[in-house]
Parts: structure tokens; sequence; C-alpha cells
């Protein structure tokens, strides 16, 4: 490569210039380089165009490539000429200072060239690639699940718009029903899509919109499902370190802490869980649902993700099946990951017995003749299955380590941001 004439189209991302000798630094989406122009090797109007650069300015330069062990990427550019493309004025808005979050925020089409956002992209992309590959290697079936649903809300939260004659549409808080009508067809599938909660919670860990991997399978149990999810994730991790060490570095993550994520996760009962918590300290009781800190107490000391299985029925959906062990609990898992990162997995074996399964549909006050399809699952040939759903953001957030999930989403949505 060295000694090659090369022309390269970028963008500025440093200017530096001695009066004799000058540098220009820029990025052309796959990475850095660095160019460097010699006064008296270079025709006046280069000289001139250079000094009339400014950040952000796209251009094109064709040189003679050098190997530069001090450059970033190991080579330079020597430059012969320069062609500005596009032109910045001097007020671009992303500086090399600090900002606040809310001003990055409201700049996010500018923010995303910053080569901190650049990695966090990159290594979502690695783990969205990773997930399809591991999924494809199974032989599990990637399907798409609607997004505009009819009333089938296992919650409150649901977005909402007109829908011609039929009244109420609404935007589609998890594909898993149609995940587990789909399982039934072709045994083991997957969605990978866009998700929609009107949460008014504004926590380091909550979007509006964020993404999820639903896998749902015929003939698991729920262990067969935890050692699926585990494989999972120990498979994305793994990718990450070997394709995207330099995004991690980037970030400053500590990679370390990566490499010691192994397979089996410990599985800690919902029970034994509260009584550890307890003795940390947690105000919490037997039939809550894990707060956020008690999460991260939970997880203290464990280098791996933790599954804590089985919750008390009240605390989860209706569709969990029961748990013959103890029937006050249902065979469910959270899969939370290390470091504090909390919930990153919700998982559990579908009630596949007909009339449980319309018993806790009144239980829940749900409108059983909303759910008829979804019962003809167990009416037409029921079968034991389990599924999960992974989010995306949630997880990158944890291989990255970003302390809030708004930075893992190119243009988050949260309850005060649907701009830009
Ligand atoms: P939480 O209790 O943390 O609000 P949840 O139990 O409501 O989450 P599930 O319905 O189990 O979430 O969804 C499965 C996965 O989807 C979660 O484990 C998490 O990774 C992700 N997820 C859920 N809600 C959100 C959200 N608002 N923003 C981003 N990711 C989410
Ligand atoms: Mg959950």
């Amino acid at each position: 490569m060295a000694g090659a004439q090369a022309t390269v189209r970028g963008w500025v991302v440093h200017l530096r210039s001695s009066g004799k000798i000058a540098f220009i630094v820029m990025r052309d989406g796959t990475g850095l380089l660095q160019v460097v122009l010699v006064k008296s090797q270079v025709s006046p109007e280069t000289w001139e165009r250079f000094s009339q650069l400014t950040l952000e300015t796209c251009l094109s330069v064709t040189g003679e490539v050098r190997s530069e062990p001090r450059a970033p990427g190991g080579f330079e550019l020597g430059l012969r000429d320069l062609e500005v493309l596009g032109s910045s004025p001097i007020d671009y808005p992303i500086q090399p200072k600090e900002h606040g979050i809310d001003f990055l925020l409201d700049h996010r089409h500018l923010w995303l060239r910053s080569p901190r956002q650049v990695a966090i992209l990159r290594i979502r992309h690695e783990i969205a690639q990773a997930i399809h590959d591991f999924f494809y290697a199974r032989g599990f079936v990637h399907i798409d699940t609607p997004i505009l649903t009819a009333a089938i809300g296992e919650r409150s939260g649901l977005f909402q718009t007109e829908y011609f004659d039929e009244g109420v549409a609404y935007l589609a808080q998890t594909g898993q029903l149609y995940g587990e009508a789909a399982a039934a067809a072709l045994g083991c599938i997957y969605t990978f899509g866009p998700t929609f909660r009107a949460e008014k919670s504004k926590t380091r860990r909550h979007l509006t919109e964020f993404w999820m991997i639903e896998p749902e399978m015929a003939f698991y149990d729920t262990h067969d499902s935890m050692r699926l999810q585990e494989d999972m994730l120990a498979h994305i991790v793994r990718r990450v370190l070997e394709r995207r060490r330099p995004e991690l570095q980037v970030l400053e993550r500590d990679v370390a802490a990566l490499e010691r994520v192994r397979t089996p996760f410990p599985r800690i009962e919902y029970s034994d869980a509260v009584s550890i918590l307890q003795t940390k300290g947690s105000a919490i009781q037997w039939g809550e649902d894990l707060g956020a800190e008690d999460e991260s107490l939970l997880v203290e000391g464990h280098e791996t993700p933790v599954f804590v299985c089985n919750y008390p029925k009240q605390a989860k959906a209706f569709y969990m099946k029961e748990n013959p062990a103890d029937p006050r609990t249902v065979l469910c898992d959270d899969c939370l990951a290390p470091e504090g990162y909390g919930e990153i997995i919700g998982g559990s074996q579908r009630e596949d017995d007909h009339d449980k399964l319309v018993e806790r549909i009144r239980e829940e006050g749900l409108p059983l003749d909303a759910y008829g399809w979804y019962l003809d699952l167990r009416k037409y040939g029921t079968f034991v299955h389990s599924g999960y759903g992974l989010g995306l953001e949630r997880t990158v957030a944890w291989i990255c380590g970003t302390p809030h999930i708004r930075e893992c989403a190119a243009f988050p949505r949260m309850m005060h941001r649907l701009r830009p």
C-alpha cells in the first residue's frame, strides 16, 4: 500500500499548520487518515485551499500513501491535490469541548459523527449481525411480526393510532404472541424488530422505541431456553471481542470484564433472590418484582450474567406457564447483565394448557374474545414451547459500557425526545 497514489474523500476532523507544513486529520466513515502538506511541494492554490478549510468540510485529497507509525492506522497521505466538495461554516455546533447531554441530543444528527458514537453504532451493528448469524446457524427462521396490532395488550403503555373503520390500532410492545403462532408452523423462529412502549419512566434503561429480538422455540422447556440464552449472549460477547476491539478501545471499555463472561450463568430462584436481597438491605417483599437497585445488588460479585428464575405469578404476564413445583410461581427467567446493567432478557415457558390459559386471562381481567386466535394455538395441537425477548439497546449499553441507553440507538426516542 505504501508508495501507491490514492484519492480519499471524507470530512475534516482536525487541522494544524506551522506555516510551512500542515496536517489534516480526516475521517471517511471507516477510519481516520492523516494528510500532510508541505508548502514548498504543493501549488500556491492548494496551500490557499488548505487555509480555507474548517471543521467538517467535506473534501477529496489525492497524494502518495506513506508508512507512518505515529499516524492513526499506520499510514499518512502526502498531499498533492486537494478539492473542497462541501464547505462547512465555522459555526459547526459540536466543537472539541464539553457539551451538555441535551445539546448533544438536540444535535444528534451531527453528534453521530463523533468517534464515540461511531464506535457504538459499529458495535450495535456487530451485535445485530452476530445475533442473525447465531440463529441462522441453528436453523431458526427469521420472521417479522406486525407493528400495527389490534387490542391484544398484556399491559398499559400502548401507543395508539386511528385505523380506518377498524377503530384503534396499537403499536406492538412485543411480537411474542405472533411468534408463538409461527413456532407452531416453523419450529424455531425469531423476530428482530422495533417495539414501542409508552412508558413515562425516565430511567437510564428505557426508551419508548427499542429493538427486541424474540426467539420462540417449539419443544423447548424453560431450561432449554435458558441454555439458548446463555449461548447466545456468550456468542455475542465473543464476536464483539473478536471483531470490534478498536471500537471498545475508543469507548475505554474494560475489556477484561467482557472476557470473563463464561457459560453456564448462575440460576437463582426468585425466592432465594428475595432472601439474598433482604440480607443485603433491600426492602423487597416476596411477590414484588425486582427494582433496578435490587438487580444491581444481586449481580454484585458475579462476573457473568445471572438468571433469576420462577417469579410469582402476580409479578409476571398471564401467558407464563405455572410452575408444577410451586404453583404460586411461573416458569420464567430474567437475565441480568453484570456490572449493574440490569435486565437484558425476559423469558418464559408458555402456558400450553388451554383451560389454564383461559383462567389466567380471566384472572387478569383481559378480554377473552381478543385472545381467540391465541387460544387456538392451544386448541389445535398444543405444544411445549418457550421463548424470550432480548433488548438490543440494553445489550449494546452493557457491551459498550455506556451508562445510559440513549447513546445506543442512532436516533433515540424517549418521553421528551421525538426530534431529530
Ligand atoms: P423493565 O422491567 O426493565 O422495564 P420489562 O420486564 O418490562 O423491562 P420485558 O417485557 O421483559 O421488559 O422485555 C424484554 C426485554 O426488552 C427486557 O429485558 C429489556 O432488555 C428490553 N426492554 C424492555 N423495555 C424496554 C425499554 N423501555 N427500553 C429499552 N429496552 C427495553
Ligand atoms: Mg422483563
